[in-house]
């Protein structure tokens, strides 16, 4: 037992500060873009704020309206500019609006200016990328002529055959706003002034691109009128504040009319177009700069020189060519990167180089490894490095003949030459200490506190592991997994347990001294579950008996992640934990956790801090668990405050899962948990790894998000990182770039696989650069953007007060669209809102992580709850992010059983309920079944086995398995719902008007939110107001 050996270097209790880097308050987590960070966003300026920038006589200064002051009167600043240059915002190139043609339309002839062909599918691509978005605002001059209150119109070409138009009922039928509603009330209460705005002139005159478009078809696809789901319910309850009187004596004009919900971009038309156009084809990666398929479109991809969307993401495929014009639009520069991301099998998976004892082939200058951006030259004996340009010897190994294109012969033999993924086989240069590593540990460590042995949950991980041991993941050609596996359970003390197989018995060794921890026993600890798994069993079967009469309900929490890293470290082996806790940790140890949750902070100054960790243990013990390679995956069962942003820092910092089960019930939570934790055992994934983002000159790497550790500004470290994970990464520019040689990015990742093979897994991504505004516009891709700012404000909010970091996400989403306007759109539209094609969902999305749980404090939702969304958030890939911000909501009371696919879904808004109808609801963490008070009496049997509403029970969790055809479609829809979705999703019946139908109504996301966020169309409202204001 005095295995002195194998304690840990210094208690982690005397971490030295300054080390740590893990953003503490004082370090500089300024917030905001292309501005200089001293003069940042972290202080409010009131030289610069709105009210001091003229913006027409109109314009009213005051306080905001009643639930919109997130929204509005925000400081506001152009990059590093004081306010004397306020009135040089937006200076740069001349717009090309003006002339009308300035730029070249973006057409299929003027694509050869790249060195690769156009894809096939370019051309419904440009059709759709040329039309904006506009709304106009209509008023009481307008004749309202019906169906033409809105329209997408292109600013400089004729509108294609194929324009989207998006059609209002005609206006009289608009059902007035019900003034029993609830909503209705708010929404107008809340409401900007909109008809005071400074922005909009006197009576508006009758939009002429609304005539191009008489009588015009409805677009294609998907039609939001169509929807035929019953009844409406409420009607139109957003409106404009016509009914305000009258306004402030600058008020020459007509008051605004009503704007229908159906008039404003939708994201399920934008989702469901894109599907249309481009869903079950083949994507081919083979042009730089292509903007794929949206996340939410199933098609097949084929690496034909760039990496897959699957693995990396841009927030635009054509970057600004100069640092001024970046600044000008405001656009973040980002690429989301998810290296592990799964690939379905209908899709390549990546290829394996080995050189050998070479190693890989990599640029003598920047080190980029070989890609198909070296260009090859002088016969084939050197190579361009298309990163730094620095001219290299092809080794004589490699040396190949060029082709009269100047390719290499054996361009598509190798990968490395031909594609924009593959991975290599590193040697022991890439090795820690110069040896190979050893295969990975998973440590199974067990809170047997008294709740959890009375709860069944002891022995619900015990029986569950008995079988799930022999799912641990290995390499496809092996037979058995090479992972070794070991056990501890602790209360306020710790138990280790040798099972090596030569054993009769499993033997265990209690450590008492928890304030530093050392791990009794080496030998024993970590074995082949194939080889102990009579022991193993054996433990398993024992663990609830040996602590069913415990009293122990106080527990420890760091010294556990401390034994399990001193465990890996002293095994010398990369690995995970697997810890199972459940309350906070009171005991004394080291990382006792007070509670320290005060609503009092909401809303102040210090509300940050309920997202820091109390103390500096967990920063310090998460650096050493990632200095070791040692990711901690946490399981929590809390029915109280248990300060996940203490205890789930380390899994954040080491590329962990944090999963939490609220009041876990052994009868109704189990399945979700036990498919969680099936899941993340059998995951693929990488070990102990290093991830470096090289670039083209011109520009560079300035900021990563995600669940990963820094230890300096270039390498990303991650104890372990698995599919789901992905890293957000900014760019910024320091030169022009080339607009012939574009901006390329390579992702290297060096990781220890599940069997301990040590490799490099190689992303490249080419982008376009230009010094035309719109291409930038046009090639955005909203979903990726909305990844970045839920990231970028997520990890600002613990440096910074939430209204700071809310009005800086508002006012940058009125900077990239005023932007646009200014330069990009038709000047015949100064009152109307545009939006440009690729963004005209932007505003909602962005309304939707403005009204997220995490950016707005409320009593009523806990603070662990935000704490753990801001966690989940923060590791998120695009198609998460997408998913979590604009949930899917499923119409399933009109199936069609014949098909097999998930039927489209609808907006998320109240308005598209109906009584008789029956909606399922999913946003990656929660799903829902909601069900109309009418719902008809056959589909309940079908679905339910009972012969009525009021025969529901809404305590089940899951749907009966029931033999017939409606049944079973659903059945498959929640399973196609739940497939490569990182958290399994528990089923909540709601029942229209019944209790629970509450927490539903937080999803309907277009909706005024009950807990004060703004509806869709207030918002947008709202943006054009900040837009209008920006450009007068
Ligand atoms: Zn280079």
């Amino acid at each position: 037992m005095s295995q002195q050996g194998y304690v840990a270097a210094p208690p982690y209790s005397q971490s030295q500060p300054g080390i740590g880097g893990f953003g503490s308050p004082n370090s500089s987590l300024h917030y905001g873009h292309y501005g200089d960070p001293n003069s940042s966003y972290s202080a409010p300026q009131p030289s610069v704020s709105k009210s001091a920038v003229p913006f027409g006589s109109s314009a009213p200064v005051g306080p905001p309206p009643p639930g919109a002051h997130q929204l509005s009167q925000t400081n506001f600043q152009n990059g590093p500019g004081t306010p004397g240059q306020q009135p040089h915002r937006f200076q740069g190139p001349p717009p090309p609006g003006n002339t009308g043609a300035s730029y070249p339309p973006y057409s299929p002839q003027s694509q050869p200016a790249f060195p690769n062909a156009a894809p096939a599918s370019s051309t419904a691509q440009l059709a759709d990328q040329l039309n904006s978005m506009q709304i106009n605002n209509y008023g009481p001059g307008t004749t309202p002529s019906p169906g033409h209150p809105a329209s997408f119109q292109s600013p400089r070409l004729p509108p294609p055959p194929t324009q989207q138009q998006m059609v209002l009922p005609p206006g009289p039928q608009v059902p007035p706003p019900p003034t029993s509603s609830v909503n209705g009330l708010c929404a107008q209460q809340s409401l900007p002034p909109m008809a005071r705005q400074g922005g909009i002139p006197g009576p508006v005159p009758p939009n002429p691109n609304l005539q191009q478009l008489p009588g015009q078809p409805p677009g294609p696809g998907y039609h939001p009128q169509q929807a035929n789901y019953g009844p409406q319910m409420a009607g139109s309850q957003l409106s404009y504040p016509g009914a305000f009187p009258g306004g402030p004596g600058q008020l020459s004009g007509p008051q605004q009319k009503k704007l229908d919900p159906n008039s404003i971009p939708s994201p399920i038309q934008v989702i469901e177009s894109d599907k249309a156009a481009r869903g079950g084809q083949v994507y081919a990666t083979n042009t730089r700069g292509q903007v794929p398929p949206l996340v939410t479109t199933d098609c097949v991809i084929q690496d034909q020189g760039h990496a897959s969307p699957r693995y990396i993401r841009c927030t635009t495929y054509c970057f600004p060519l100069t640092s001024d014009m970046a600044k000008q639009t405001r656009i973040p520069l980002a690429a989301v990167i998810q290296p592990f991301a799964n690939v379905p099998p209908n899709e390549t998976p990546l290829y394996l180089v080995n050189h050998g004892e070479t190693g890989p082939i990599r640029c003598n200058r920047c080190k980029a490894y070989m890609c198909p951006f070296m260009q090859f030259i002088e016969g084939g004996r050197r190579y361009q490095c298309g990163f730094c340009n620095c001219i290299n010897d092809v080794p004589s190994f490699f040396f190949q003949h060029l082709d009269h294109m100047g390719r290499r012969i054996d361009h598509y033999e190798r990968p490395e030459l031909s594609l924009g993924s593959y991975e290599y086989v590193a040697t022991l240069d890439y090795c820690r200490d110069k040896k190979p590593p050893n295969p990975p540990a998973y440590i199974f460590m067990i809170d047997v506190s008294y709740r959890n042995i009375k709860s069944g949950l002891v022995k619900l991980i015990c029986d569950e592991l008995k079988t799930l041991l022999d799912k641990l993941p290995r390499e496809e050609q092996e037979e058995s997994s090479a992972i070794r596996v070991g056990f501890v359970t602790y209360n306020k003390v710790l138990h280790f347990f040798n099972v090596k197989s030569s054993l009769a018995q499993p033997q265990m060794m209690v450590v008492t001294d928890v304030s530093e921890v050392f791990v009794p026993l080496l030998d024993g600890f970590l074995v082949d579950f194939e080889e102990s798994r009579s022991v193993i069993t054996n433990l398993l079967d024992q663990i609830p008996e040996l602590f069913a009469d415990t009293n122990e309900s106080e527990t420890i929490f760091a010294p556990v992640i401390q034994a399990g890293m001193e465990a890996l470290k002293a095994a010398e082996r990369a690995g995970k934990l697997f810890i199972f806790h459940s309350s906070l940790p009171t005991a004394e140890a080291p990382g006792k956790l007070k509670n320290r949750d005060d609503k009092k902070l909401l809303n102040t100054d210090k509300e940050k801090t309920l997202f820091q960790p109390q103390g500096n243990c967990y920063e310090a013990l998460a650096r050493d668990c990632v200095a070791n390679g040692c990711c901690v995956n946490l399981f929590l069962f809390p029915n109280q405050y248990v300060d996940v942003a203490s205890v789930g820092l380390v899994t954040m910092y080491t590329g962990g899962t944090l999963y939490k089960y609220n009041n876990f019930q052994l009868d109704g939570d189990s399945p979700q948990f036990l498919s969680d934790l099936r899941r993340d055992m059998e995951k693929k994934m990488g070990f102990d790894a290093t991830m470096r983002v090289r670039t083209s000159t011109g520009f560079r790497a300035t900021e990563f998000l995600g669940a990963i550790y820094m230890n300096n500004t270039t390498d990303v470290e991650m104890a372990a990182v698995d599919c789901d994970k992905a890293v957000t990464v900014e760019f910024k520019h320091d030169d022009k770039l080339n607009e012939d040689t574009g901006a390329l990015i390579q992702c290297a990742l060096l990781y220890t696989t599940v069997s301990g093979q040590r490799r490099i897994r190689i992303h490249n991504i080419g982008l376009n650069c230009s010094a035309q505004l719109a291409d930038v516009y046009r090639t955005c891709e909203t979903d990726a953007l909305i990844n970045f700012f839920a990231k970028s404000a997520f990890k600002a909010i613990l440096s910074q007060p939430l209204k700071t970091v809310r009005d800086i996400l508002v006012n940058q989403t009125a900077h990239m669209l005023a932007c646009y306007k200014k330069n990009c759109a038709s000047p015949a539209t100064v009152s109307q809102l545009i939006l440009p094609d690729t963004m005209k969902v932007l505003p909602v999305y962005m309304n939707c992580l403005l009204k997220s749980c995490v950016l707005v404090g409320r009593a009523e939702i806990p603070t662990d709850e935000r704490a753990f969304h801001r966690q989940l958030v923060m590791a998120m890939g695009v198609a998460d992010t997408q998913l979590f911000f604009y949930p899917r909501l499923l119409p399933i009371h009109s199936l069609d059983l014949k098909s097999d696919a998930v039927p489209a879904a609808v907006r998320c808004s109240e308005e598209r309920l109906s009584e008789g109808g029956a909606f399922l609801l999913a946003n990656g963490l929660s799903m829902f079944l909601w069900l109309g008070a009418s719902v008809s009496p056959e589909l309940i049997q079908g679905l339910f086995n009972v012969p009525s509403f009021a025969h529901i029970s809404t305590d089940a969790t899951s749907l009966p398995d029931l033999d017939n055809p409606f049944s079973k479609k659903l059945k498959h829809i929640l399973e196609q719902l739940q497939s490569q979705k990182p958290y399994t999703m528990k089923l909540i019946i709601v029942k229209q008007r019944e209790q629970p139908e509450m927490l539903f109504r937080q999803f309907l996301v277009e909706d005024k939110s009950i807990y004060g966020g703004a509806s869709y169309v207030d918002f947008l409202v709202c943006i054009h107001k900040e837009i209008s204001q920006l450009l007068s």
